[in-house]
């Protein structure tokens, strides 16, 4: 997608850096006027496409290799699922047409190689319909869009899967089809793609955030796996905890926690060293790690500067370099690849 990469270099001059910063207001949904705002709507909806395709395959990956590390573990099908109901009216029909979404029902986006949504045959387009005999809610058409539908229907898969192989009734070009999914264990984190201009990825301890222009600028699958490693780290590393009652992610610093070891510097260098084994474990390059972060730096001037929370990226380039000669000796010596 040339053309794409050229508009998006062209943004980063413009867009904020924040790489830990407020979530976006639309998470969840699919909105028709950001992250893809030179194209069509039929055009945006095949770049967002792309794009949840290449983080679900990377999140499958990078969730199942580190499911010894991840503090929270769940049963997992793999899959990335969307419905009709978290489009914008102006890509909605579109959404509905090319993958048969109706209302709240999850529709198969993507089923990621190896994955148990993939070893069920299961293929983008289709639409699942109940599991183990309990219907999934459609909710009521011509809606604003949301996200809440397809969260309830998500949680109701969860559940199931919870308990083991689950039976799925699918509809597949109108017919309907059963299938069986076998649930594996996986880190138990949703990753989300957030259309969006900033380059922006995020972690609240339940899921992790990548923005459309981020995912973009990430020209492989490494680029991607890299990014989306930092943030599982700190999932991994516990620095952010997730508060049912208040319903978002906080920061954690413990009480007896040294400030100069808990400081968010600190929690953004170790993010880095332990995103970098994360990303090696499931199989990803760490060497690209060091030239992604001066060709960042190349493109966009904010992260050449330290912030409050992140040094600069010539210094983070340097000391993933470290990084990654110590999990090459590991490698050479045989030794577990463990952080
Ligand atoms: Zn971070």
């Amino acid at each position: 997608m040339p053309l794409l990469r050229t508009a998006y270099s062209l943004l980063f001059a413009l867009t904020m850096v924040a790489l830990s910063a407020c979530e976006s207001p639309q998470m969840g949904l699919r909105p028709a006027a950001s992250g893809f705002d030179h194209d069509g709507p039929e055009q945006r909806l095949t770049n967002l496409t792309a794009l949840d395709q290449r983080v679900a395959r990377v999140a499958w990956r990078l969730s199942t290799a580190n499911t010894d590390l991840c503090p929270v573990v769940r049963q997992s099908a793999g899959w990335a699922l969307h419905s009709a109901g978290q489009y914008s009216a102006e890509m909605r029909s579109y959404a509905e047409s090319r993958f048969s979404l109706d209302g709240d029902l999850p529709g198969v986006l993507s089923a990621p190689s190896g994955s148990p949504a993939a070893l069920a045959a299961l293929e983008t387009g289709d639409v699942i319909v109940s599991v183990n005999g309990e219907r999934m809610t459609p909710g009521a058409s011509g809606r604003a869009a949301q996200f809440e539908g397809l969260a309830a229907n998500i949680a109701r898969l969860d559940a199931a899967f919870a308990r083991g192989p689950a039976e799925l009734s699918v509809r597949r070009r109108g017919q309907l089809i059963s299938t069986r999914i076998q649930p594996v264990s996986a880190c138990g984190y949703e990753v989300q793609l957030n259309p969006s201009d900033e380059l922006n990825a995020r972690a609240d301890g339940r899921r992790l955030f990548i923005s459309t222009a981020l995912a973009s600028f990430a020209q492989t699958d490494d680029d991607l796996a890299l990014i989306l490693g930092h943030e599982l780290a700190h999932n991994v590393l516990r620095h952010r905890s997730w508060s049912e009652t208040g319903g978002e992610g906080r920061t954690v610093v413990a009480a007896d926690c040294d400030p100069r070891l808990c400081a968010d510097g600190n929690h953004e260098r170790q993010a880095d060293r332990v995103g970098l084994y994360l990303m090696a474990r499931a199989g990803y390059d760490p060497a690209i790690a060091a030239p992604f972060w001066r060709r960042f730096a190349e493109s966009n001037w904010r992260v050449r500067y330290p912030s409050l929370a992140h040094a600069s990226a010539g210094v983070r380039a340097t000391r993933l370099e470290a990084v990654q000669a110590e999990i090459e000796a590991k490698r050479a010596s045989g030794e577990p690849l463990l952080p």
